[in-house]
């Protein structure tokens, strides 16, 4: 909740302990609105920004603002009052804030854990713009935004970066670090923000083959309830290089798996659970995520649901479809695990976006004068096969795009038939780099599409490189794979008016704090000619 500049007076009025019947008629209806028991003047004894600020979701007037007042981050509630307060923003058009100075002031309410998110409009379109916070005698670090270029002007560069899966103890976030040094318009986080697993202790587990011990640990069990998921991300977002990358950008999140819990399906875990328990936990995972997130009031979660999928468009360049490929997805075949695809692959009914999203986003993925579209989603569409060790049969990951192959063979289908020769995906979830091509899953008929699979943050520790079993098996079996490498990073995408460049970076550790970034492989794709070209 936001109040616009023109009502600060009113606010610091209150703020000596004006009562609201000393202010003229009209004013009086605001004080009503204001909570009975707003803390009019809190102190902090440690900073209340400990968590770092972020924005998100920028239109072409304006963007979201985020922070969250926890100054015990790991404590419950953050170690604050559990009392509503007054946070002042201020936005500037410069980094010192000299220049074109706004400011208002918004609510942090204990329902939502002291989260801020200011929704601004009104800002000039296509612009950096830098803001920051601040409550009693603290002020919060500064970070960059950006509006839209507004729609239809011609655009001629747009440069975004695709990352996610950074699990806490599986490594440092150096990653994000080297992203913050990029120029971006923005980034898109494409899930497992967080892990929801337990801390396991000091001792060495299996990772990659080897054992690995913990860089750092998970506090706490798995998390189920809401405090059990705030903690987490108080963990995670206590990181500097993750806020960093927050400062640095406005993001686009969504969320994967592990947000909730491992390969969740609509109400639906991998455990049995009865459905009507799993939406309680899966309620209190989507409040904590939307408590962290720079997202629109929009997507607050309503009777358990957050609507997620949704498009922006970067002048006539480039309209981003963003989707949702947990919340509508029928249940995975085989168990969750790898698997032969047979029949139920390719039940019609199953889907996996559900029937509302994909027919939204069928409609959006029309020639319509725009350079580029791009799908950015969680997992991968590429449907590559692997083989299996046991028995030598060609199987395909059931969580990914190849168990929903109805609904894979309608989007590529759609894509096809309305001759889109301007579209790229982008996604994660493998803990691998892979660039591919897309083509039907027959094999048949020309290159469609091309997928850019971006590698983790730290998930998977260092990673094999380019030497294990399966990338010598996949590699051999996917001709349209164009390269993979199992090391983390993130993707860098450089949008241009006729050709699309990507650079898939990649740090050699994250074992150490200073590991220096690296090009593992570059491509372009040039419009209106499908597929990968080195580059
Ligand atoms: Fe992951
Ligand atoms: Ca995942």
């Amino acid at each position: 909740m936001t109040f616009g500049c023109s009502r600060r007076r009113l606010l610091q009025a209150l703020g000596t302990g004006a009562a609201a019947a000393l202010f003229a008629p009209f004013e009086s209806a605001l004080a009503q609105t204001l909570p009975r028991n707003l803390v009019t003047k809190p102190r902090f004894d440690r900073d209340p920004f400990s968590l770092g600020v972020a924005s998100g979701e920028p239109s072409a007037d304006g963007f979201v603002l985020w922070t969250r007042l926890a100054p015990e981050p790991l404590e419950q509630g953050g170690g604050m009052v559990m009392r509503p307060m007054i946070v002042t923003w201020e936005i500037a058009e410069d980094l010192q804030f000299r220049h074109g100075l706004i400011s208002g002031q918004a609510l942090a309410r204990p329902e939502l854990a002291h989260a801020v998110h200011v929704e601004v409009s009104g800002l000039r379109p296509g612009r950096p713009y830098w803001y920051r916070f601040r409550i009693a005698d603290a002020l919060s670090t500064s970070g960059r935004a950006a509006t839209l270029p507004a729609a239809g002007v011609r655009v001629d560069r747009v440069r975004f970066a695709v990352a996610g899966c950074q699990h806490y103890e599986d490594g440092h976030f150096t990653a994000w670090r080297h992203l913050a040094e990029q120029p971006l318009d923005f980034v898109f986080h494409y899930g497992d923000y967080i892990y929801e697993g337990a801390d396991r202790g000091p001792s060495a587990r299996m990772l990659n083959g080897r054992a690995f011990t913990p860089l750092r640990r998970h506090l706490g069990g798995e998390t189920y309830s809401l405090d059990d998921y705030r903690r987490r991300y108080a963990q995670y977002r206590s990181d500097a290089n993750l806020q960093r990358a927050h400062a640095a950008a406005p993001w686009f999140v969504s969320f994967d798996d592990h947000e909730v819990d491992n390969n969740w399906a609509a109400d639906r875990d991998q455990d049995n659970t009865p459905p009507e328990l799993f939406l309680l936990r899966r309620a209190a995972a989507f409040q904590a995520f939307y408590e962290h997130m720079p997202l629109r009031r929009g997507s607050m979660p309503r009777h358990g649901q957050m609507q997620m999928f949704r498009r922006a468009m970067w002048g006539d360049l480039l309209t981003t479809h963003f989707l949702d490929t947990r919340q509508y997805r029928s249940d995975q075949i085989n168990a969750d695990r790898d698997g032969v695809l047979g029949q139920a692959a390719l039940a019609p009914e199953r889907s996996m976006l559900g029937f509302e999203q994909e027919a939204w986003l069928h409609a959006g993925l029309r020639s319509d004068g725009q350079r580029w579209h791009a799908i950015a989603q969680q997992v991968g569409l590429a449907n590559l096969a692997m083989r299996d060790r046991d028995s030598g049969q060609i199987i395909h990951s059931t969580d990914q795009w190849g168990g929903y192959l109805a609904n894979r063979r309608r989007l590529l289908a759609h894509v096809q038939a309305r001759g889109l020769t301007n579209l790229v995906t982008v996604s994660g979830d493998a803990h691998r780099h892979f660039a591919s091509d897309l083509l039907h899953d027959t094999g048949e008929g020309p290159v469609l599409s091309s997928e850019f699979l971006a590698t983790s943050i730290s998930s998977g520790g260092d990673g094999n490189g380019q030497d294990d079993d399966f990338h010598r098996h996949t590699s051999a079996l996917n001709p349209q794979l164009k390269t993979m490498i199992d090391r983390r990073g993130y993707l860098l995408c450089d949008v241009t008016r006729n050709v699309w460049h990507a650079d898939l970076a990649v740090l050699h550790s994250v074992m150490t704090e200073d590991a220096p970034v690296r090009s593992h492989a570059r491509f372009a794709i040039e419009r209106q000619r499908p597929g990968l070209q080195s580059a």
